[in-house]
């Protein structure tokens, strides 16, 4: 018989970060979602098409990522 209990962390205090990392329009100054697409510029830059939902203004953004050593 399975046991039914969530298995639920307890840090309840860590609250997700959210809206820190999102970029904010430069026009209407609302905050980005989600990206609409993304690309690899190159082996550890990515970059992010955004596009504002209120007034469809579109920016890219690009991040520096860490390779992952898989072997
Ligand atoms: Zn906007």
């Amino acid at each position: 018989m399975p046991a039914i209990a969530e298995v639920r962390s307890t840090n309840a205090s860590h609250s997700a970060p959210r809206g820190r990392d999102l970029p904010t329009c430069a026009v209407c100054a609302d905050s980005m979602v989600a990206a609409e697409t993304s690309a690899f510029l190159s082996d550890n830059v990515i970059s992010y098409l955004w596009t504002c939902d209120t007034c469809g203004y579109g920016f890219v953004t690009k991040h520096a990522v860490k390779r992952l050593a898989c072997n």
